[in-house]
């Protein structure tokens, strides 16, 4: 790269082809002088990063960026957002980093500049036309600062304008993006001029023939409706001059582009469409656009039901005007639109119009942020009236504050509620993805599933074969479909483990009988099933594992009426703790292998395990149906919860010890809470993982040892 001083040298003339001088002419008349040389040191700075690149047309890069910012200046934006459009390029195809924009040229260019660069990457992927909405809000909520959009907006303008030097595919795939996603932005932000231009130049570049046709036609038309028009615009003007009514009134231009969407949306005719008059009527307050709106009406006959009124109830976008048609003369219909200067500026730019420097503004409220943000605040009243959103802090444009808008892998946008986890993404995806998920990708880094998304990310899900849902998703999922996916899910699983549980208790029951399960006649069970009101004999499984139905009772119907009670005994029911949903340990007395334990049937949980001393089990004592022997199975392979309590003297250090000794111990800590006693003493308590109380009893035992430990135990109801 040569000097910056030769360079310069080389590119005089260079530069003023590049649009820079009448740039800087169209700023000094209305910014101040130091800000329009920062705009020509941003612009030096720009023109030596780009050096070398050329557009497709051929110019060199740098007289893309200048345009782009002297679109912005036609609306006079401030030196802040023309800087970044000299530069909404540098980071993306240049080496310039952000930070050296930053040293340059300030935090606010920074940031605009960093800004529009996201949006440049953010690639319109998808071609499902459903998405484009969902795109446009995802823009919307992802920018921070709203005249990011505007500098996008001028970039795709300028691009739009220049599309003829791409070749045909790729224009007819910028066209298509253009109308689908940013003339509806720039419609949202009233940027009407920008969305006409737009619309044109995308209509043009994707069905060329057709706006040839229509182009041609309605220059024969707009000829032969000129004198006409005049005629009535003399008209309309002196008759409002006479009632003291002093008003610019324009014959309005028909856009190409609406011409065509009026007649495929109304299925007319050309010549229906085009045999309409437009005018506008431009005065200087409200009370007058009213009066108007009578000498208009006084003058031709309206045209019933036509009539709209815009300034009372504003269109979202912020645009008033009032609206009415009416028989002009000869009976040609007359549309005619009515509003005040003000609110033909927003008309023309909306939102920008507020970044305008008004030249002799003396008014104290006149920073141009400012006035965009009481624009910005009065849309969001009128639309969605009283609310008073965060966004208004920072003209922060987030249009949607309960959704996020996020990517698949492929480039799929999913729109969910805010506070939506991976797990939520997962279940919107497919409820396979969702049941089998395991793990989640954000941006490419890991992340527990419980993370929430945020908008502009893009999520995988990490799926493994024969994964389940975990209960503990209920906790942190914000979407009804994966609500209802889990919970349906759990109901599922428990029933199957419902009905093996219930078949191992039905045996045992039958056994003590002397009996034999499998060995019940067809006909007998079928009998038993009407009698219980029970299609099969898996639902007869199901509600004895459910612990509805003892089975001891079930066997009873299948014994002779003057049979005795059982007498073989064949010792307690052996537990697990895998047997799934319908056989848990209460949370009470934290069972463990090697406690003494019992089992409760009951109704709709399964068999409850509890320690045999627990204190809950004394409350269960009159109801000896419900009970169950149980006992420890051999050969355990898995990590039981316990609570342990840890008295200790009051000193530093004394929490992080106990749980170092715990986790030294091979367990893992599940919780923790700390009960002040007294100034001296305070109580702690440990929720974790052991594999036995023989373990047990040696965490315990090494915390005792502890000098500031009181007393251990096990926590019992
Ligand atoms: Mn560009």
């Amino acid at each position: 790269m040569p000097s910056p001083a030769a360079f310069l040298g080389r590119f005089v003339r260079g530069m003023r082809s590049a649009g820079i001088d009448e740039l800087t002419k169209k700023l000094g008349g209305y910014l101040p002088v130091a800000d329009v040389a920062r705009v020509r040191a941003a612009f030096d700075f720009g023109a030596i990063a780009h050096e070398g690149q050329r557009r497709v047309s051929g110019e060199p890069y740098i007289t893309h960026p200048v345009a782009v910012a002297d679109i912005l200046a036609d609306l006079r934006m401030d030196a802040n957002t023309i800087i970044a459009a000299i530069l909404h390029d540098v980071l993306e195809d240049t080496k310039v980093e952000g930070s050296e924009v930053m040293a340059r040229f300030g935090p606010e260019v920074a940031q605009l500049v960093e800004g529009v660069s996201k949006l440049t990457q953010m690639k319109f992927q998808s071609k499902a036309e459903a998405q484009a909405e969902n795109f446009r809000k995802m823009m919307l909520a992802m920018v921070q600062d709203i005249r990011v959009i505007m500098v996008k907006l001028a970039d795709r303008l300028h691009n739009m304008r220049t599309l003829g030097a791409m070749p045909a595919p790729k224009r007819r795939r910028i066209a298509r993006e253009t109308l689908d996603i940013y003339v509806p932005l720039a419609q949202r932000l009233g940027m009407n001029q920008f969305r006409l231009e737009l619309e044109d130049l995308g209509f043009a570049a994707l069905h060329p023939l057709r706006y040839r046709v229509l182009e041609r036609h309605l220059k024969r038309v707009r000829t032969s409706q000129k004198a006409g028009l005049t005629k009535i615009e003399g008209t309309i003007h002196a008759t409002l001059e006479r009632e003291g009514i002093s008003a610019e009134v324009t014959a309005r231009q028909k856009h190409l582009y609406s011409v065509y969407r009026k007649m495929r949306q109304k299925r007319l005719p050309l010549a229906e469409v085009l045999d309409v008059y437009g005018v506008r009527i431009v005065v200087d307050k409200v009370d007058t656009g009213y009066r108007a709106l009578g000498v208009v009406h006084g003058l031709y006959k309206p045209v019933p039901g036509k009539f709209k009124d815009y300034i009372a109830i504003p269109k979202a976008n912020g645009y008033q005007s009032l609206h009415t048609a009416l028989f002009g003369p000869g009976g040609v219909p007359l549309e005619v639109q009515i509003r005040t200067a003000d609110m033909d500026e927003i008309a023309e730019s909306g939102i920008a119009s507020h970044w305008l420097y008004k030249t002799g503004d003396q008014d104290a409220s006149g920073r141009p942020e400012a006035r965009a943000r009481e624009w910005l605040k009065s849309v969001m009243d009128m639309t969605q009236a009283g609310s008073s959103l965060e966004f208004l802090e920072n003209v922060k444009v987030d249009l949607f504050p309960d959704e996020v808008f996020v990517f698949s892998p492929q480039g799929d946008i999913f729109r969910l509620p805010r506070g939506a986890t991976a797990v939520d993404f997962a279940y919107a995806v497919h409820s396979d993805i969702g049941n089998a998920c395991v793990a989640a990708k954000i941006d490419r880094r890991m992340v527990p599933l419980r993370t929430p998304l945020a908008s502009g990310q893009t999520i995988e899900v990490v799926i493994a074969k024969g994964a389940k849902p975990n209960p503990a998703w209920l906790n942190f999922v914000v979407t009804a479909k994966a609500r209802a996916n889990i919970r349906g899910f759990l109901k599922n699983l428990k029933r199957e483990d419902a009905v093996a549980l219930g078949k191992r208790l039905l045996e045992r029951a039958f056994t003590q009988a002397g009996l034999n399960l499998r060995k019940i006649a067809p006909d007998l069970m079928q009998q038993a099933l009407a009698d219980f009101h029970l299609d099969k004999v898996e639902a007869l499984y199901e509600s004895v594992g459910l612990g509805q139905r003892p089975a001891p009772l079930v066997v009873r119907r299948f014994l002779p009426a003057d049979a005795a009670a059982p007498s073989a005994s064949l010792g307690p029911l052996s537990i697990k703790g895998t047997e799934g949903m319908v056989v848990t340990l209460a949370k009470c007395c934290h069972p463990i292998p090697g406690d003494e334990i019992m089992g409760y049937l009951s109704a709709g949980r399964g068999i409850v395990v509890h320690r045999a001393n627990c204190r809950n089990l004394a409350e269960y004592r009159n109801q000896p149906d419900k009970w169950l022997e149980v006992e420890w199975a051999a050969g355990i392979e898995r990590d039981f919860q316990v609570e342990v309590r840890v008295d200790v003297q009051n000193e530093r250090g004394t929490l992080a010890g106990v749980a170092a000794v715990i986790a030294e111990m091979g367990s893992n800590i599940d919780q923790v809470s700390v009960n002040e006693r007294d100034t001296q003493t305070s109580t702690l308590s440990f929720q974790f993982l052991v594999r036995d109380r023989d373990h047990l009893a040696k965490v315990m035992r090494r915390i005792r040892s502890m000098a500031p430990v009181m007393r251990v135990y096990r926590a019992r109801a």
